[in-house]
């Protein structure tokens, strides 16, 4: 028996995991990982993976990463952890003077918590409960895209529109109003992504106009619906989006969970479209990969809908036992210090043009209907047939193929359906990512045959 088996057996018999059905584990290897370094990751076997998707979108700065790991010792010798009610601590304070500077201007407030499914309830009820505050009873749902993804607890599985993870769960799910995406693949030939997002975002026009009195938010991802298969879209839409929220008196959150902290190539998302939401929901890369961590921007016109006297009961009594942890802070604080230190979107600009260089030949492979990137997330979505962009039928599990064809080579790809996408730390090499596309390029060879 090797260390690999010994360590997966012990698993298999006790530990239940996310997002898998453990039956498939039964011809499928679990695979313990015993160290990782930079992009690598190694098994108990001395096998390496290059960890091309950060380890679900999380990690930023290569696992291990020195200056993390560091502030994180640092913090160990002074508070592990103290309530965050009527008590404080340096990390959550220094954290949020840095969060409220670098964040789009007007967001002034941060409220934490500890998952990004956290963070969307917090940002769900606190948008609801700001209405009520004033007055507005009214309002009650929720304006969601078609394709969208929020995470995984209720009203954050409410929102979302991934029916893979929903459909189940419906009868205990509240219903948003929900509005065809601004998604650019689904555009008709010959149509500009800005073109098609003007057009679509006539439907969101005319939802806000149906429903605006009753709508609390409107949540999006800004940019790319990463769970939905990497689908991106112009940031016209979000301009138009924004204006319009204004005009409805509807607040709108942008959930940058994954799409935070430079992954498009500006810190965040909503930059691109110069745009300041009500509510910026952050977590994933937020602490660099090393600790759960999640925090809900939000404006001084919202936070003082909540300030009175107690008695008035328009306080926020939302709170989570590990709220604002000191551990995390440190790793969030360092995080955001490596942002400043060095020249990290840069970096990524000349890393993602590599990326996009390797991938160009892609397009006219003969199963793959689109290659899409901005910034450092990548995309190639393979079909049956290329002209209808007919898809594979999912029973058929080819992305699955794609994974266990990488993994072999030494890659860790986690295709999304029959979209295979690279979301690798901010620290791969170049010659890493010529590997990474030429081992996927092979995996889809494989997987179409
Ligand atoms: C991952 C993700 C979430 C959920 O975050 P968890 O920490 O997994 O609960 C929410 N929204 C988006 C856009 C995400 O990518």
């Amino acid at each position: 028996m090797t260390q690999n088996t010994l360590w997966a057996d012990r698993d298999l018999a006790v530990v239940w995991h996310p997002c898998t059905q453990m039956k498939d584990h039964e011809w499928l290897p679990m695979i313990p990982i015993r160290l990782a370094e930079g992009v690598w990751l190694e098994d108990f076997d001395g096998k390496r993976y290059l960890d091309a998707i950060s380890s679900w979108w999380v990690n930023l700065f290569g696992h291990r990463n020195k200056r993390i790991s560091a502030a994180i010792q640092r913090q160990l010798g002074q508070l592990e952890h103290v309530l965050l009610a009527g008590f404080t601590h340096a990390p959550v304070i220094e954290l949020s003077e840095q969060l409220t500077a670098v964040a789009p201007a007007g967001l002034t407030r941060c409220f934490y918590a500890d998952n990004g499914s956290s963070a969307v309830e917090v940002a769900l009820k606190m948008s609801f409960h700001a209405h009520r505050n004033r007055g507005r009873v009214n309002k009650t749902k929720f304006i969601t895209l078609s394709n969208s993804y929020h995470g995984e607890t209720l009203g954050a599985l409410s929102v979302g529109d991934v029916d893979l993870y929903k459909e189940t769960y419906a009868p205990l799910l509240f219903r948003p109003v929900t509005v065809p995406s601004p998604d650019a693949y689904l555009r008709e030939a010959g149509v500009t992504p800005e073109q098609h997002a003007r057009n679509i975002f006539a439907e969101m026009e005319r939802a806000l106009e149906k429903h605006g009195d009753e709508v609390c938010a409107v949540i999006v991802e800004p940019l790319v619906q990463c769970a939905g298969g990497m689908r991106m879209y112009d940031p016209v839409y979000l301009r138009l989006l924004c204006e319009a929220c204004n005009r409805f008196d509807v607040h709108l959150i942008a959930d940058e969970i994954a799409v935070g902290f430079g992954r498009t190539g500006t810190l965040f998302a909503c930059e691109q479209a110069g745009i300041t939401p009500d509510f910026l929901c952050l977590s994933k890369g937020l602490t660099g990969g090393f600790l759960p961590l999640s925090v809900v921007l939000c404006k001084d016109d919202t936070y003082q809908l909540f300030y009175d006297d107690y008695l008035k009961r328009t306080a926020f009594l939302h709170s989570h036992s590990y709220t604002g942890n000191p551990l995390a802070c440190a790793a969030a604080l360092e995080t955001l210090r490596i942002f400043t230190d060095e020249p990290v979107l840069e970096r990524n600009r000349s890393l993602a043009q590599k990326l996009s260089n390797e991938l160009s030949d892609l397009v006219d492979h003969k199963h793959i209907s689109d290659v899409r990137q901005v910034g450092m997330i990548a995309a190639i979505e393979f079909v049956r047939d290329k002209k209808t962009r007919e898809p594979y039928p999912v029973s058929e599990r080819r992305g699955l193929r794609v994974y266990e064809f990488a993994l072999s080579k030494g890659v860790l790809l986690r295709p999304l359906g029959n979209v295979v996408y690279f979301m690798p730390p901010y620290v791969i090499a170049p010659d890493e990512i010529e590997l990474m596309v030429r081992v996927a390029t092979e995996a889809i060879d494989v997987a179409t045959r």
